[in-house]
């Protein structure tokens, strides 16, 4: 039995999803104590257990202490069939969280999965749906990952609603990465989206990125504005939000996002996307902040040894970096600081799982 202290490091979601994910994975049992520990609201909260739940349904696992506020928990995955699963959130709690714990278990089912989640598309604090879709997964195609996601419908905070497919299929084995030198940014690309509020919102907000892009030196930009009229709006909404990213000529692919909210102004928003993502192409890293967190499984499980430089190592890199090591056994060297442009890199497992 893999025992995980959730405390470690952020101390929160996030290690529960990635030590579960490996648990799965790699079929052996886990005990996570000290779920969620360092958050104001410890233990499972209802986004957790929905994700839990899904994975147990994926691996067809035994849980023990799936229930809310629990901050133990006991899971013992079994086998990863594959196929059709439906996942309703039933708040507005991310979609694309829920995807971070399926994915690496569903990359080694004995049969595609397809999931449709039900939930939150654009919250602030986790994956935009256009950042998984432009960012995360076709960097993971690099290392053979063959995954796709479709949003037909986009959840805001407090409603949620969005509705979200994913089909991924089943891989041999995940190949090493290699993203340390990007070379120049060949053009940036951007998705500015409103729901159940007026298109000049999504306007302003692409107009002000590319303006603030084209000033900080980059020539190259189209940002695409997403709007509904009011007598044809699906959306539960209203929300609002922008997602870039840059590709280079090396393959590297960085993104940046803000989230718009009551009173924050729509130039507000597009400028925090278009100068953070600036402020990371400048490190002259291919990865940004946020993928680099989201790689890091990936990396560990892949063929060979993988070597990115990150614009900025963050305590949830650094955090699982930590369990990933713990739960894998492998090394992951890493060179720079927290908060600080670094490089990691690691000699990969070159796990199969036999499946396929
Ligand atoms: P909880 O707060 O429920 O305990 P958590 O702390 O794990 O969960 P976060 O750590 O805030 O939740 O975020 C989880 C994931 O969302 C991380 O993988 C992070 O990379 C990703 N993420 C957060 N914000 C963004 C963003 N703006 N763009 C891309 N990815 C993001």
């Amino acid at each position: 039995m893999i025992e995980v202290d959730g405390a470690i490091g952020e101390g929160g979601g996030a290690v529960l999803r990635t030590a579960l994910a490996l648990s799965a994975v790699g079929q052996r049992p886990i005990h996570i104590y000290n779920v969620r520990a360092k958050r104001a609201k410890p233990g499972l909260q209802p986004q957790h257990l929905r994700g839990v739940e899904a994975l147990g349904k994926l691996t067809n696992a035994r849980i023990e202490g799936l229930k809310l506020q629990s901050n133990e928990l006991t899971f013992e995955p079994g086998v990863i069939e594959g196929g059709r699963y439906h996942v309703d959130i039933g708040t507005a709690g991310s979609t694309t969280l829920i995807l971070q714990i399926l994915m690496p278990a569903a990359a080694f089912a004995h049969n595609a999965v397809e999931v449709e989640i039900t939930g939150g598309t654009d919250n602030p604090m986790a994956v935009p749906i256009d950042f998984l879709k432009n960012v995360t997964l076709p960097t993971l195609r690099k290392m053979g990952y063959r995954g796709e996601v479709k949003c037909t419908r986009r959840g805001h905070y407090p409603r949620g609603g969005g509705i979200v497919h994913a089909r991924i299929e089943p891989v041999p084995k995940l190949q090493a990465l290699e993203l340390t030198d990007p070379c120049e940014v060949l053009h940036i690309t951007g998705v500015a989206h409103c729901v159940k509020l007026p298109a000049h919102i999504a306007t302003r907000m692409a107009h002000t990125a590319s303006m603030t892009l084209i000033k900080s030196g980059y020539a190259k930009v189209d940002i695409k504005t997403e709007s509904y009229p009011p007598d044809r709006d699906p959306h539960l909404g209203p929300g609002t939000g922008i997602v870039l990213w840059a590709e280079t000529e090396r393959g590297a692919i960085l993104g940046a996002s803000s989230s718009g909210r009551r009173g924050k102004p729509a130039e507000q928003v597009g400028r925090e996307a278009a100068e953070s993502l600036a402020k990371q192409l400048r490190t002259g890293c291919a990865v940004d902040r946020y993928l680099t967190d989201q790689l890091i499984p990936y990396l560990a499980l892949a063929d060979g040894k993988s070597r990115i430089t990150s614009a900025e190592l963050t305590m949830h890199a650094l955090t699982n970096i930590t369990l990933v090591e713990q739960i894998l056994g492998v090394k992951f060297e890493v060179e720079g600081q927290l908060g600080q442009p670094g490089g990691i890199s690691v000699e990969g497992l070159g796990f199969t799982s036999g499946a396929k």
